[in-house]
């Protein structure tokens, strides 16, 4: 298993590990395009 999976975040620009994106299997990595911390400000934004 790959220990270290960097990816980076569409809303702010930063790379993170994969652990701080929110697992997503409708996308082709399974993992959602923003980070964690990203996601929950946009949900609050479309309430
Ligand atoms: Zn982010």
């Amino acid at each position: 298993m790959p220990a270290e999976l960097k990816k980076v975040c569409g809303h702010c620009k930063k790379e993170k590990s994969l652990s701080d994106f929110y697992h997503n299997s409708t996308k082709s990595d399974y993992h959602s395009g923003i980070c964690k911390t990203c996601q929950k400000d946009v949900n609050e934004k479309n309430r």
